[in-house]
């Protein structure tokens, strides 16, 4: 059975990637670089690589867990243990790793409190991989890709994201079906 969000969280969720847009000076429909996000969130970001000298007992951990599966984490650290980092695995295609932190990044955006490495709860999981694809591709960007009619990989490369994920949120946001309709009423006039 699909997930149920909470009332208004799709919403929430599309306005989160519009603020955050502002923000940063960017244009609704413009893609976004997580890292910079991140910078901007002031949220620092590490590599298994370089998360060994700032948490050791985390690179330990994530470096023996099957390391090709780790893709990110979000630890909490600090004297009072509530400064996130974030810590991703560099190995994978960029694209993977601009999902990897743009889903983390959405867990820090709603605020999500830390949950125990690996161990998941199901409705932040759910509404973190809701609104990361969701930061990269914003409805007014997904709107303006189908009406251009890109095709699928050229938009996914624009954006910086897998195909797959760029055709979820076209469909997910209604984008395919407002440009389809736009045509189809085009040609009947
Ligand atoms: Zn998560």
């Amino acid at each position: 059975m699909a997930f149920r969000f909470r009332r208004g969280f799709k919403t929430e969720a599309e306005s989160h990637a519009l603020e955050l847009r502002k923000e940063l000076k960017l244009p609704d429909h413009s893609p976004i670089c997580p890292w910079k996000l991140a910078e901007h969130l002031e949220i620092p970001v590490h590599t298994l690589r370089s998360i060994r000298d700032v948490e050791p007992m985390a690179y330990t951990y994530l470096s023996g867990v099957g390391h090709e599966y780790f893709s990110a984490v979000t630890l909490f650290g600090g004297t009072h243990g509530c400064t996130r980092i974030i810590c991703h695995n560099q190995s994978h295609a960029k694209t993977r790793q601009r999902a990897n932190l743009a889903h983390e990044l959405a867990h820090a955006i709603l605020l999500h409190p830390p949950t125990a490495i690996f161990e998941c709860d199901l409705e932040t999981e759910e509404e973190a991989k809701w609104l990361g694809p969701a930061l990269l591709v914003p409805q007014p960007a997904a709107i303006k890709i189908a009406f251009a009619s890109d095709a699928i990989d050229v938009a996914a490369d624009n954006y910086g994201v897998s195909e797959v994920l760029m055709r979820m949120r076209l469909n997910v946001t209604g984008a395919n079906n407002i440009a389809r309709r736009s045509r189809a009423n085009s040609k009947l006039r």
